[in-house]
């Protein structure tokens, strides 16, 4: 059975959405006809703080039968088509024959989508700015709404190609920021349900000072981003607010980087039970020990993990509680203190 969606876009013609100005599109390109969750792609969105860990936590689901993890596919329209860069396969993204396929289905290839297009509407709709519009959900049909319809459009064709590429039950995304999920969970054709990542605030905040190379890029030296204590205490209470309320409208399970690392198998389940598909036996990737066997996976960004493959020991990053200057540590815990609380983390 093909997951995609058997309406529009016909991907050539005329009459392909994908091929109108906003004005011109209708107003959705899609067929937003609720059609039985059990019927509805299903996608797993990771939400969170950045360097929470959830390139570990992505490629361990993405180990088991069924869930298929592809990184953050919030990225796959610029660092993924437009810069080409690697694939977790370690292949360029657009010499990847996984994502090749998923382009054919969803659009009938890369090629035939407008890819400026697709960045504009991503850089209106997805950026920090737009965050108070997205928490109100749309009830209009404002010049913005559309945009972020349209915007979404184009998402509710990739995760069913991918599904339909890997054969898999689930597409785990692993983009972490709460505007794309703000967007994603407004999809009427798309099952969205949300695993929320948290860890500790000095934890995170010590790891967004860290300068980390991005192995993706290989002509020269690009570092992931990275923030001030204070920058990444405001972050992730912000982020975290998110992801709590988002709570409210769609299915959501929060679990800590620590209890993950603490016993990967018992947050496993906890998750892909939320998807409908509890952990099994044969699930054996997961020994109860702390090692993970990792395969290939096709993976559009993340941290460098994204590319280990073979067995992969699972290890509490924990250098905050020694390394971390105490001054900083002190402001991001009172920065941060009522949710570190409320999480259950010792201040
Ligand atoms: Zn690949």
């Amino acid at each position: 059975m093909s997951l995609l969606p058997s309406l529009s876009p016909a991907a050539t013609g005329a009459d392909n959405p994908y091929q109108m100005t906003p004005d011109e599109m209708p107003e959705r390109a899609l067929d937003t006809s609720v059609a039985p969750p059990a019927e509805r792609p299903k996608v797993l969105l990771l939400g969170g703080q950045a360097r929470s860990g959830s390139t570990l936590v992505d490629r361990s689901l993405g180990q088991v039968d069924g869930f298929v993890s592809c990184g953050e596919i919030r990225y796959l329209w610029d660092r993924g088509l437009r810069d080409d860069e690697r694939c977790g396969c370690g292949l360029p993204l657009r010499g990847c024959p996984f994502w090749g396929r998923v382009g054919h289905l969803a659009f009938g290839g890369w090629d035939r989508i407008d890819l400026d297009e697709v960045l504009a509407l991503r850089e209106e709709v997805d950026q920090p700015r737009a965050l108070p519009r997205l928490l109100r959900m749309g009830l209009t049909t404002s010049p913005f709404e559309r945009k972020v319809s349209r915007y979404l459009s184009y998402l509710e064709r990739v995760y069913p190609a991918i599904l339909e590429a890997a054969e898999g039950d689930v597409v785990i995304d692993s983009s972490m920021s709460p505007l794309h999920a703000l967007i994603v969970r407004r999809s009427a054709v798309l099952d969205v349900r949300v695993a929320h990542l948290v860890r500790d605030s000095r934890g995170v905040a010590h790891s967004s000072t860290k300068q980390v190379v991005r192995p993706e890029i290989t002509d020269r030296e690009v570092m992931m981003p990275t923030y001030s204590p204070p920058e990444a205490a405001i972050r992730w209470t912000t982020t975290n607010a998110v992801f709590g309320s988002l709570g409210r409208h769609v299915p959501t399970i929060r679990f800590t980087y620590e209890d993950f690392v603490r016993e990967p198998r018992r947050e496993l389940d906890r998750i892909t039970t939320l998807m409908g598909h509890p952990l099994t036996a044969s699930d054996a990737a997961f020994r109860d020990g702390p090692v993970i066997e990792l395969g290939t996976d096709h993976t559009v960004a993340g941290n460098p993990m994204r590319f280990m493959t073979g067995e992969v020991p699972i290890r509490a990053d924990e250098a905050w509680r020694e390394k971390m200057d105490p001054r900083q540590r002190m402001l991001v815990t009172a920065l941060t203190y009522p949710m570190l609380r409320r999480y259950g983390f010792e201040p």
